[in-house]
């Protein structure tokens, strides 16, 4: 259970106006900012202007999302290329250089221009619908140098909401510890396993995570959160602990609110579900590459491919916010496998084992037959059961609402799969 606590942290918005749109309105809303950066974007970034005359686009092509198919999809290594090619930024940016006010570098490296009067949306409101308030004292423990994310990302958004922050960077446990007491800290920006060591540290000094750390909402990033993880870390701290995900190039692209049931897609980004194949658009439920495009005018991204796997689904959230949200992340495009037109990742495979205890080790194998796919998940029992049909049927409908793919399973004997082997076994040939 979460500290007694005077201030309402479960409802409300950040910006009611924006969140709670109508979706015809959204979409009109959306559309309209999107020809406006379009048309910002071929005036001042080199790039972005080569990427349209190189297929004969003109801003006047793009006049919805549905048109943002006609543009290709510019990958991080695209963006590493370009940038080689054309450094620092390679043309993407929308103000020169010296007009800039910082400059960040990111592992690769990747070169990322940072803007005078930040104005992003996404963060802050993913930090007010995860309960931080006005008036809150913060520490910010992700890492503020070089990189974009601590800086300018979070500092300004907690800024932008009216935290207090303590900008403590990452490490020095002990001294966090002593930091959260001495201020009485209540909020938390970082990673879970970061937060993870203050709790271990603070309860190695013999103190009492509930009476001597005051920390109500957390706002973790840049790793995955296993449900068992943040559970754990809501239970121990008696704190509510919200993630978010994003990119630095093309920032904050999912926050969850306090239903935890995806990540609502911020109002500053319009994000696709791509067939990494065709290019084209995905409908709601459907497994595909976010692909985002941003409105903001320092990095005018245009169809960025973030190479990371989810489905966006439209279906009302109970917290009044009316963006579509992203479920959880998935994993990368380049471990996905297409079956049957829908692409299959070694994390649902997981997912679907999880769910069933019995289960050893497991392979899922690809093959086809008479021109279609077959899956076939193939699977050591940990012991003997009673019911192995029954047990078959169980397994194979949890393959079906996870995966989307209808696949048979296949008990094997024990050592039949080689340790270490791949996940997503793809036998199929191709003549
Ligand atoms: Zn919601």
């Amino acid at each position: 259970m979460p500290k007694q606590d005077v201030m309402d942290r479960t409802t409300g918005f950040l910006k009611k106006n924006l969140e709670t749109m109508p979706h015809k309105k959204r979409i009109e809303y959306l559309n309209q900012k999107l020809r406006g950066i379009i048309q910002y974007a071929y005036k001042y970034s080199i790039a972005f202007k080569s990427k349209m005359d190189s297929v004969g686009l003109k801003p006047k092509d793009i006049q919805t999302i549905k048109d943002l198919e006609k543009i290709s999809i510019t990958e991080k290594t695209d963006l590493m290329k370009l940038q080689k090619k054309n450094p620092p930024f390679g043309g993407f940016e929308g103000v020169p250089m010296n007009k800039l006010r910082r400059i960040f570098i990111s592992p690769g490296p990747i070169y990322e221009p940072g803007e005078v009067d930040y104005d992003e949306l996404g963060w802050a409101q993913g930090m007010y619908a995860g309960g931080f308030r006005p008036g809150d004292i913060v520490i910010n423990t992700f890492s503020y140098h070089m990189v974009p994310f601590a800086l300018q990302m979070v500092d300004n958004s907690l800024h932008r909401i009216g935290c207090v922050i303590i900008p403590t960077g990452i490490g020095n446990t002990e001294q966090q510890v002593n930091i959260l007491r001495e201020f009485k800290a209540v909020g938390f920006c970082g990673t879970p396993s970061f937060l993870l060591n203050i709790a271990e540290k603070a309860e190695e000094m013999g103190l009492d995570l509930k009476k001597d750390i005051t920390l109500r909402v957390g706002f973790v990033a840049a790793e995955m959160l296993p449900e068992s993880l943040r559970s754990k870390l809501e239970e121990k701290f008696g704190m509510i602990i919200r993630q978010t995900y994003g990119t630095a190039d093309i920032q904050c692209l999912g926050y969850e609110c306090m239903e935890k049931n995806g990540m609502h897609v911020p109002d500053d980004k319009i994000v696709e579900i791509m067939d990494p194949e065709t290019g084209k658009q995905l409908g709601p439920g459907k497994m595909g590459e976010i692909v985002a495009t941003t409105f903001n005018r320092t990095y005018p991204l245009i169809r960025f491919g973030t190479g990371d796997l989810s489905i966006l689904t439209d279906t009302p959230c109970p917290c009044g916010r009316t963006s579509p949200r992203l479920l959880k992340i998935l994993g990368r495009v380049d471990q996905a496998t297409k079956v049957r037109g829908l692409f299959v990742h070694p994390g649902q495979v997981n997912e679907v084992v999880s769910k069933h205890p019995q289960v050893g080790n497991y392979q899922v194998a690809i093959t086809r037959k008479e021109h279609k796919d077959e899956m076939t998940l193939r699977i050591e029992l940990k012991e003997e059961v009673s019911q192995p049909e029954k047990l078959k049927e169980e397994i194979e409908r949890s393959v079906r609402d996870v995966m989307k793919v209808r696949g048979e399973v296949q008990f094997v004997p024990k050592g039949s799969i080689p340790e270490g082997s791949r996940k997503i076994e793809d036998h199929r040939t191709w003549e």
